[in-house]
């Protein structure tokens, strides 16, 4: 059993504040920056442990927060069954993608350390691949970051099993990918502010949580998320200037003064059209 873990930072266990996690901001102290790696890091070590002793055989692990470059190789658990990706795009048989090994001999699908969507309610950190799209949508169904790595994910109909993030993220993953396991590991108090579990508790619920997961696809419980083709994809830009050079690209439709929309014809391009990101 080969599971791919797409990791992003926002939803990570023991990340409580913004200046652990957007590092680049203006202002951010060096060492609560490095705190932010270490609690990443130890997260990822645990999880990529509970899914070994859950059976799993063969570990992808991406690290994808701001791209990636977050993981410091010498820290990592040292296992030949993991091929760690310090960024998400990279080269596979000689073809520059993104998230290179994610391909049919991948089993499952996990999204640990994740956020909700641009604009949700009692969030930390609610944001849609940049803070630029107010909102993203597939199909007339607004989606966050899981649901876009999900969609491409879903090209070779690997299931979406795992989430963990804070309780509103959690929602998020649960009401669109049904099956989901998630570890809500946090709440937040404001956008910029969350309070939860200490980390070792909930690096033990991520594990459980994993093990559960792993369970659930081996007796088939867990599905892909693939939404009908074409689709539809549509971005609610936050500003008429970024609508306006969104809709410059090819075969991108204007919908209104903020809004631009493309018709693809299959799972993995599901931000081709506006990012470039995807396969070739
Ligand atoms: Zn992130």
């Amino acid at each position: 059993m080969k599971v791919f873990m797409q990791w992003d930072m926002e939803g990570v266990s023991g990340i409580f504040t913004r200046e652990q996690v957007w590092f680049w901001e203006e202002g951010v102290r060096d060492h609560i920056a490095r705190e932010g790696r270490q609690l990443l890091i130890a997260d990822i070590n645990s999880a990529a442990a509970a899914a070994f002793e859950a059976g799993v055989d063969e570990l992808i692990v991406c690290d994808t927060h701001h791209g990636g470059g977050n993981i410091i190789l010498d820290q990592m658990l040292s296992d030949p069954r993991i091929t760690y990706l310090e960024k998400s795009r990279g080269y596979q048989d000689g073809k520059f993608r993104w998230l290179p090994g994610l391909d049919d001999t991948v089993d499952g699908f996990m999204v640990p350390g994740h956020h909700a969507r641009a604009g949700t309610e009692g969030a930390f950190l609610p944001h849609t691949w940049t803070l630029e799209w107010a909102d993203f949508s597939i199909n007339g169904q607004s989606v966050g970051e899981m649901g876009i790595e999900a969609c491409f994910a879903g090209h070779w109909d690997i299931p979406v099993i795992m989430m963990q993030g804070d309780e509103a993220a959690c929602r998020e993953a649960e009401e669109q990918f049904p099956g989901i396991v998630t570890a809500p590991v946090k709440r937040a108090e404001s956008q910029d502010l969350c309070s939860g579990l200490e980390p070792e508790s909930a690096r033990r619920l991520t594990a459980q949580k994993v093990a559960e997961a792993v369970e659930n696809l081996r007796t088939g419980l867990s599905k892909p998320y693939t939404p009908a083709l074409p689709m539809t994809v549509t971005i609610r830009m936050v500003s008429v200037e970024d609508a306006e050079k969104a809709a410059q690209k090819p075969a991108v439709q204007r919908i209104d003064e903020y809004t631009v929309e493309a018709q693809v014809e299959r799972h993995c391009d599901v931000v081709k059209w506006i990012l470039e990101t995807g396969l070739s």
